[in-house]
């Protein structure tokens, strides 16, 4: 190799340099340079500055190597100045000429609209490695702005102080939730500690090792290809919801708990889900069946049926015991509730209180709302909507030993269903105690044959 070669091969090397510090803005010597050199501006207007460093100098002599390299691919627009930057290939110097100051994004109009978004991403993704990420995203059974909202904060595009760094702003830097110096998307939905709270709870139990400390893009796509879809969805709404909380926390003083926020999320979801049952994917498990409890013990199923337009309910519940032979029910109409959620609270209030008046310890009590025992396990439960019927349901459960509570399928909560439908066409409560209602036999025969 000559001379010369050698000198091409270090300006290659250096224009390498350069590439990294613009294709990777989170990496931390990006954040160093940027924050000596250019930390109102961008690399590419970045100058020389006083006393700079060997290095500095020597990335900047591969500027220009760069420079002639480097062609813009439209993303959204946001960052590509139309008259300054090179972004059409086939135009000469790669861009058009010029009138005063514009941004790409205005000029084609694709801000925060979706679909236009998703031709964005479409033209862009061919080849790319977040390609599963973007499906993921967009498959989701969310809302679009949520989906939009986890699009932008993957590819950096929310106004986050520190992308605000990059745009001119030289302001507060701090996280506006906690004392972190710098609130970046990895920090803000990650290792923020209301963000930490929820993300090492359940359902997504991630140890605090596990959460990305720059990459968050990248964090995201492992998340989507590891995660099942309706677990997937959960994560995008509550990355939707701690960049609400954070802006109300900037535009009004006001956040929430980490336990609101997961429930809220939870809430929406359902709702959303509900709304829309035609889109909903079958969910993919095992067909699961009910199973009884262990010797000597209980279960309790409870369910709740709910008009919305009527905002009236039924609820209902069935008691058998380790055999799962029948010992009581009870159906009942309540009229007047406010939501399904609130339904199922006086489902399981209305069960427990069976339980007490026939004196049955060691139960466990299942319900296919899973905000429901949510809220019952929540410790702020006096502050919730529906907290005086959680109260209610805590004071009958520190009156009987052995009681908890679970989570079940409603594949698995059959007899329970049929019973708060019984309660929403009856006219008066009922309760069953020595033997079965001949309206439940075929569901509970159908939950004992599957015992085999
Ligand atoms: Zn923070």
């Amino acid at each position: 190799m000559g001379f010369k070669n050698i000198y091409a091969y270090n300006l290659a090397m250096l224009a390498k340099q350069g590439w990294r510090i613009v294709t990777n803005p989170n990496s931390l010597i990006a954040k160093l340079y940027k924050a000596r050199y250019f930390p109102y501006g961008t690399f590419w207007n970045a100058e020389l500055g006083d006393s700079p460093s060997f290095s500095w100098r020597s990335i900047l002599n591969g500027r220009p190597i760069l420079k002639a390299g480097v062609q813009w691919k439209i993303g959204d627009g946001i960052l590509v100045n139309i008259w300054d930057d090179r972004w059409i290939p086939t135009a000469q110097q790669y861009r058009i000429s010029r009138p005063p100051q514009a941004h790409c994004a205005k000029l084609i109009g694709l801000h925060g609209t979706k679909c236009a978004l998703q031709q964005a991403l479409t033209s862009t993704s061919n080849g790319n490695p977040y390609k599963e990420l973007w499906n993921k995203i967009w498959k989701a059974q969310v809302p679009g702005k949520v989906q939009i909202c986890v699009w932008r904060a993957c590819n950096n595009l929310l106004a986050t102080r520190e992308r605000l760094l990059t745009k001119g702003y030289n302001g507060e830097t701090r996280c506006l939730l906690c004392i972190h110096p710098i609130e970046d998307n990895s920090h803000l939905f990650c290792k923020c500690p209301i963000a930490k709270q929820l993300l090492i709870a359940p359902p997504f139990n991630l140890q605090d090792s596990l959460l990305p400390n720059i990459n968050f893009k990248e964090w995201m796509l492992e998340r989507a290809m590891s995660l099942q879809p309706q677990i997937f969805a959960k994560l995008l709404m509550i990355i939707w919801a701690i960049w609400k909380n954070r802006n109300n926390m900037l535009w009004s003083g006001t956040q929430q708990t980490a336990q609101d926020l997961m429930l809220s999320c939870v809430t929406w979801l359902e709702d959303f889900q509900k709304a829309r049952p035609g889109s909903l994917k079958p969910v993919k498990h095992t067909r699961q069946k009910w199973v009884p409890a262990t010797n000597g013990c209980y279960k309790l199923n409870v369910d709740a049926a709910f008009m919305h337009n009527q905002n009236n309910g039924g609820i209902g519940g069935v008691i058998r015991d380790a055999t799962g032979q029948f010992v009581a029910a009870f159906a009942r109409p309540v009229p007047c509730t406010a939501s399904p959620k609130q339904c199922e609270l006086l489902a399981i209030r209305e069960g427990i209180d069976l339980l007490y008046s026939l004196q049955l310890n060691e139960v466990t009590i299942e319900s296919d709302c899973m905000e429901a025992i949510q809220e019952i396990h929540c410790p702020d439960y006096e502050l919730l909507a529906n907290g005086s019927i959680v109260d209610d349901i805590h004071r009958t459960w520190g009156k009987l030993k052995g009681v908890h509570f679970d989570y079940t399928p409603r594949s698995c909560n059959r007899v329970a269903h049929r019973l708060a439908a019984i309660g929403f066409e009856a006219t008066q409560d009922v309760v069953w105690t020595s033997q079965a209602p001949e309206s439940i036999f075929d569901v509970l025969d159908k939950d004992c044959n599957q015992l085999t």
